[in-house]
């Protein structure tokens, strides 16, 4: 039953859509959500009935169905139950929540922390409730979606330096008033190219024109230090990064996310931010869950020397076969393909031999810049990631994106 038959902008970005997808489809070229049966560790799925080795997970340390997690998880059920009485201001905070934010606060070298119902709502509510109108926020052009939002949100001057250009960034900071209040905000590892943010000068240009500065540790936690702490860890400087946000839904196996920073900060957040005023806490298992992740990190960093060992093999060897892997540093490896088409078709070579690997391509990447995501954990065998990139290889030169 079609309501709205006039061919009004809605319709007509609704009918462009929609018959790109039945496009991709006839050609068996769509991948969107396509559902997991049944997942093994972060090395391996089972779908459309076959067991693919993983490489879009992104729980870089392997740690999904760790025991202690889970005993942790299954623990805060029985003694909490499976929700919770509603928001944190109201009646909603457990002890399972100010233990995590503990736990946090701590990992981050914080005084104090704050979680939120997901990463994306932690990104949206903090900018637009630290920032308004006339203050000025400077973002990486590559920066998560999560963040735009935030920026826009927020009603201030939103101003993109180009992607880690620190010249750029120095020339927006000089031209914006001096009176004002400044933040710049970027990814730590950018989630589509997997290079890191250039944080020493990045910090330095902060001090130096008065701006705060937040970083978002989406994909450096867990994979950047050698006790995977973080951004601050690999560069062996602290002290710089005002406001230090994280996710709980990629190394932490659970969902939330987190702001770490000093008392004051937080505390505005809790009387201020409404998507922690007015969405429901987080469920007690998840909170428990992450809880124990974050010690589990600092038991075993022999997960973080193996996560390393695997990405350097991962990377090597693609380059090796002539893969532009872009500057990643990190287990995101992006392998560019080119145009949209290439990006899926190398997908279905990749799945056809059992490696679950997916595109991004525009609007999520630049036009031309489509690609393969792929990603390396703690958990791949090396002999398995060595499979993987024969795979990998064999389809990039039937497609011609390798000789
Ligand atoms: C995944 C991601 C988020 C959002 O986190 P969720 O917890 O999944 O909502 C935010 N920022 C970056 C850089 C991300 O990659």
């Amino acid at each position: 039953m079609d309501l709205h038959n006039t061919d009004d902008a809605v319709t007509r970005r609704i009918k462009a859509l929609t018959d790109r997808v039945s496009m991709l489809k006839e050609h068996d070229l769509y991948f969107y959500n396509q559902p997991v049966e049944e997942l093994l560790d972060d090395s391996k799925v089972r779908v459309r009935g076959r067991v693919m080795g993983m490489y879009a997970s992104y729980g870089y340390l392997g740690l999904l169905n760790h025991p202690r997690i889970n005993a942790a998880a299954k623990a805060a059920i029985d003694k909490f139950g499976t929700g919770t009485n509603g928001v944190r201001s109201l009646a909603g905070t457990l002890t399972i929540h100010t233990e995590l934010e503990e736990t946090i606060a701590n990992f981050k070298h914080a005084e104090a922390a704050i979680t939120y119902s997901s990463g994306y709502a932690t990104n949206l509510s903090v900018i637009s409730t630290l920032m308004g109108r006339g203050d000025y926020v400077f973002s990486d052009k590559l920066n998560h979606a999560s963040i735009v939002d935030g920026c826009l949100m927020s009603g201030t001057e939103f101003r993109r330096f180009r992607h880690n250009d620190m010249e750029h960034l120095e020339g927006l900071l000089k031209n914006a008033p001096s009176d004002v209040a400044k933040l710049v905000i970027a990814d730590s590892v950018f989630s589509m190219d997997g290079d890191i943010i250039d944080l020493p000068k990045t910090v330095e240009l902060c001090k130096t024109y008065n701006a705060w500065l937040m970083i978002d540790e989406a994909h450096s936690l867990g994979v950047l230090g050698e006790k995977g702490t973080g951004i601050e860890e690999h560069f062996n400087l602290y002290g710089g990064i005002d406001i230090k946000m994280g996710t709980l839904s990629k190394t932490i196996p659970s969902v939330g996310g987190y702001v770490a920073a000093n008392k004051d900060i937080i505390t505005y957040l809790r009387h201020a931010s409404r998507a922690y005023i007015f969405s429901a806490a987080l469920p007690p298992a998840q909170a428990a869950a992450a809880n124990e992740a974050f010690k589990v990190i600092l038991d075993e960093p022999e997960r973080i020397v193996k996560l390393n060992l695997n990405t350097k093999q991962f990377i090597g060897g693609l380059k090796s076969m002539g893969f532009d892997t872009m500057l990643t540093e990190t287990a995101i490896v992006p392998v560019l393909c080119g145009d949209d088409m290439t990006a899926f078709a190398i997908t279905r070579e990749a799945q056809l031999n059992d490696v679950f690997v997916l595109p991004v391509v525009s609007p999520a990447v630049p036009e031309g810049l489509a690609r393969l995501r792929a990603t390396v954990t703690a958990a791949h065998d090396p002999s398995e990631i060595e499979r993987a990139m024969d795979v990998i290889g064999e389809a990039g030169k039937k497609l011609g994106i390798i000789k």
